[in-house]
């Protein structure tokens, strides 16, 4: 059984392009696993290894949010629904804290600025990190960087309150497509930083498409315009969800560089052991 994180390092469009072929021979036969896992039983539990808990686990998945194929066949969202019995952490937030401990240098005393605070995640990196600051877009008069009475902090991610380079980690899950101003989100999360500080990110990815599909935008009057269906995430702290502005493509990655990080790339990942199920698992990572 293997417990590294193991990924397949993407710098580029056209990294992924001369990669495409025996990464998609690769996709097929980890699907056909996938749906004959999937086939095994209303609720698929299946046994492996937490990287979080560091021991063997059972995984569970559920059916909710399933996807349907072209074929008729039902596969489940690996990608949320994929629980740790033990941690309850779902298969996005397990790799992502894998990953930021082997890749983007997570340690115990690592400065950390997490843009969420109301959610498991910010709770098991708690349990992680003795230095851990998080954060929500609070809605109701809370000051940036101040706390309302439940105690969490406001910030906006496109004009951050922190000093400049105090923090050797950021990490930004599922925030940046509903930041209408991403690029200035970039560029606060890299001011953040301190030189050679790592950011981890993670958000709606094609990798089909060369340029972010745009969703929706703020016209001239200030009022949200619909490009495409509205298309609403869950979030701990709004009824109703949250607007996805975008579905980011490659381009994702000359913005994190014009942003001023270096070293942007696309990590992919998928281990059957370790309970990061789907394809494809991507994690974006970026220097300052
Ligand atoms: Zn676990």
């Amino acid at each position: 059984m293997s417990v590294g994180f193991e990924s397949v390092r993407l710098a580029s469009e056209a990294a992924f392009r001369a990669m495409a072929a025996p990464l998609a021979e690769t996709f097929l036969v980890r699907q056909q696993r996938q749906l004959d896992l999937a086939q095994s039983g209303h609720a698929i539990h299946y046994w492996g290894f937490c990287a979080f808990c560091g021991d063997r686990a059972r995984f569970t998945c559920d059916w909710h949010a399933a996807f349907s194929h072209p074929d008729g066949r039902q596969e489940p969202n690996w990608r949320e629904r994929l629980v740790c019995d033990r941690c309850g952490l779902n298969n996005r937030l397990r790799a992502a804290l894998h990953f930021m401990q082997a890749r983007a240098g997570l340690q115990r005393s690592s400065l950390i600025y997490l843009t969420e605070q109301a959610t498991p995640f910010y709770a098991a990196m708690r349990q992680r990190s003795d230095c851990l600051v998080g954060s929500e877009f609070l809605r109701d008069g809370t000051p940036p960087g101040g706390h309302n009475v439940g105690g969490l902090r406001h910030e906006d991610v496109t004009a951050l309150s922190f000093s400049d380079g105090i923090f050797d980690l950021v990490g930004c899950f599922e925030v940046l497509e509903h930041v209408h101003d991403y690029r200035a989100g970039l560029r606060e999360l890299r001011r953040v930083l301190r030189p050679g500080g790592h950011l981890t990110a993670s958000f709606p990815f094609r990798m089909d498409l060369s340029e972010t599909l745009v969703r929706a935008r703020i016209d001239a009057a200030g009022e949200v315009e619909h490009l495409a269906e509205p298309e609403y995430h869950g979030d701990p702290l709004r009824e109703g969800g949250i607007l996805c502005f975008r579905h980011f493509g490659w381009d994702i990655l000359d913005a994190m560089r014009m942003a001023g990080f270096s070293e942007a790339a696309c990590h992919l990942y998928w281990s059957w052991d370790l309970g990061y199920l789907g394809d494809p698992q991507c994690l974006f990572h970026a220097v300052r």
